[in-house]
Parts: structure tokens; C-alpha cells; sequence
């Protein structure tokens, strides 16, 4: 068997579609090339932003594309099934579009997992590891002994909608009480403007924190602390080796690390191994460009 940990070879897409910015990747030998990032609409200006870069490059065709995305989703299919962030993206069958038009086999998987993929493959390299996204919403992805753990139809790794208080607020899934809606980025702006009665951002309720505002320190303290239990129950879960964290709220982890990590100490027996991604943004373009040597191989049949 070929190590899981392979070097990418031929000319990759990757596409890595954001919330807010979508970012497209031309890989070759694992190395980034070229690169477009604009704000995400739909699947014809991801065709554009492909087409600039093999004209860039002077590529023919892609040997193959890789697709992350933020959404319930149809792997087998390659389908996105669609949420309220993604209005141009609902029912849109990606990989059957995106191989008609490039004439390449295409594949797409969540998002996070595609983190998890670009973490593996250029990161930390650690072979026993969980990946967070801590940003609009929470999402994770698992890898053990080298290899993406997909679940039965690709949806493991769901960390963010782990509920953590049944009677808790409402998460965008339907249920109440998840990971995400209790610790999200919008779940602490929901938090604020209760508590506050304000409509902030989840970095300026951060911010407001800082300054001392005790009321915005509370939110974010909550915030902190369900967190922590969600970083906390994985590791109970997994004991890996390292949990990575990525996502807009990290980039003040000067800020909430010491109190997500009290949170973790309180919670996890043992003293799991908390560290930031070393790829930033790009963590999941990375993924995505990796992801056609980690997709599930009997998922490509039909
Ligand atoms: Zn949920």
C-alpha cells in the first residue's frame, strides 16, 4: 500500500469555497503555482477563476479538481445540497459540472475536512490529529494513523454540531445547543445582542472585550468555555496526537487561548495538545488540492 501522505502529482485545482471568499489554487508536484480569491457567488465564476489560471500557465486541462465546501453535501454524488450561505450553491452538481467542463475527474468533500486534508499533507504532519475551524461556524475534521476519517457518508467530524446544552440556544442545523451555536462566531454575535442589545460582529464583541466591556467579556467568556468542553470531548474521544485549530476567531487566540485551554484542562483528563494551523486562509485551498489522493476510493464508482 502507497503511503496516504502522497506528493500530489500532476496539475491540481483545488477550490476552496468560503462563506465570504472563495479561493482557487493551481498545484503541480504539491507546490501552489497560481491563484484567484474573490467573493463567493457561484459556480460560473469558479469556472472563470479555472480557466484564468490554466491560461496563466498554459495548461490544456487540470489532471484533476478538488472542491471544498461549507454545506451539507452529497459526496457520492458531488452534489451540494445548499444552507442559507451558499444561495448560489444549492443543488448544484459540482462535480459533474466542473468534470464536463475540464474534461477531469473532479471530487468534493466539507470543508473542514478538506483543512484536515491540507494540515496532513503541508502542516504539522502529525498522523493522529483533529482539526477545528473556529469562525462563522464550527466544523472538524478527523485523521487517524494517516488517514481521513470519513465516516460512513462523509459527515464525520461534525464537531460543531455536538450539543453541549440541550436547552441551549438554536443552531442553523435545527436543533439547540451545539458547539456552534453556543461558541461560533455567530453564536457570540446572537449572544451579544441579547446581552448587549447590539448587532456586532463576533470580532468586535471580542474587541469590546478586551477593553474591559465586563458584559462583552461575558459572552466571550461563555463562548470560551463551551469551546474548551467541545476541544475537551474530542480529545476524550480520540487522545490525538494534536488538536489543530484554524478559523477567523483564532487570530485572537493571544486573547481566548488562555481561557479556551483552562476550559480544556477542566474538562479532558491528560493535557491534550492545542496548536494553531501554520497555513492561515489557505488551509483549506491546500486541502482541497489534496483531496483527490484522499477521497474514498469506492465513492468514485458510480
Ligand atoms: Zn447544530
Amino acid at each position: 500500500m502507497c503511503d496516504p501522505i502522497q506528493a500530489m502529482n500532476g496539475r491540481i485545482i483545488g477550490v476552496d469555497i468560503g462563506g465570504t471568499r472563495t479561493r482557487v489554487g493551481a498545484f503541480s508536484g504539491g507546490e501552489l503555482l497560481a491563484r484567484r480569491a474573490f467573493p463567493t457567488r457561484g459556480l460560473p465564476e469558479v469556472s472563470e477563476a479555472i480557466r484564468a489560471l490554466l491560461a496563466e500557465l498554459g495548461w490544456d486541462r487540470p489532471d484533476a479538481i478538488g472542491v471544498g465546501a461549507p454545506s451539507p453535501m452529497d459526496m457520492r454524488a458531488g452534489v451540494i445540497i445548499g444552507c442559507p450561505n451558499l444561495p448560489h450553491w444549492r443543488g448544484v452538481e459540482v462535480t459533474r459540472e466542473l468534470g464536463e467542463e475540464f474534461g477531469c475527474p473532479v471530487y468534493l468533500a466539507n470543508d473542514a475536512t478538506c483543512a484536515a486534508i491540507g494540515e496532513l499533507v503541508f502542516g504539522h504532519r502529525a498522523r493522529d490529529f483533529v482539526y477545528i475551524t473556529w469562525s462563522t461556524g464550527i466544523g472538524g475534521g478527523i485523521v487517524s494513523g494517516g488517514r481521513v476519517v470519513w465516516g460512513a457518508t462523509g459527515w464525520a467530524g461534525e464537531i460543531g454540531h455536538m450539543v453541549l446544552e440541550p436547552a441551549g440556544p438554536p443552531c442553523r442545523c435545527g436543533k439547540r445547543g451545539c458547539l456552534e451555536a453556543l461558541a461560533s462566531g455567530t453564536g457570540i454575535a446572537r449572544a451579544a445582542r441579547e446581552r448587549l442589545g447590539e448587532e456586532l460582529s463576533a470580532k468586535d464583541v471580542v474587541q469590546r472585550a478586551r477593553e474591559g466591556d465586563r458584559a462583552a467579556g461575558e459572552v466571550v467568556a461563555r463562548a470560551c468555555r463551551a469551546f474548551g468542553q467541545g476541544i475537551a470531548i474530542v480529545w476524550e474521544l480520540l487522545e490525538p496526537e494534536l488538536i489543530v485549530l484554524g478559523g477567523g476567531l483564532t487570530r485572537a487566540w493571544d486573547y481566548l487561548g488562555p481561557e479556551v485551554l483552562a476550559a480544556v484542562r477542566e474538562m479532558a483528563r491528560g493535557d491534550p495538545k492545542v496548536v494553531l494551523t501554520e497555513l492561515g486562509d489557505d488551509v483549506g485551498l491546500y486541502g482541497a488540492a489534496a483531496l483527490p489522493d484522499h477521497f474514498p476510493r469506492e465513492w468514485t464508482s458510480s
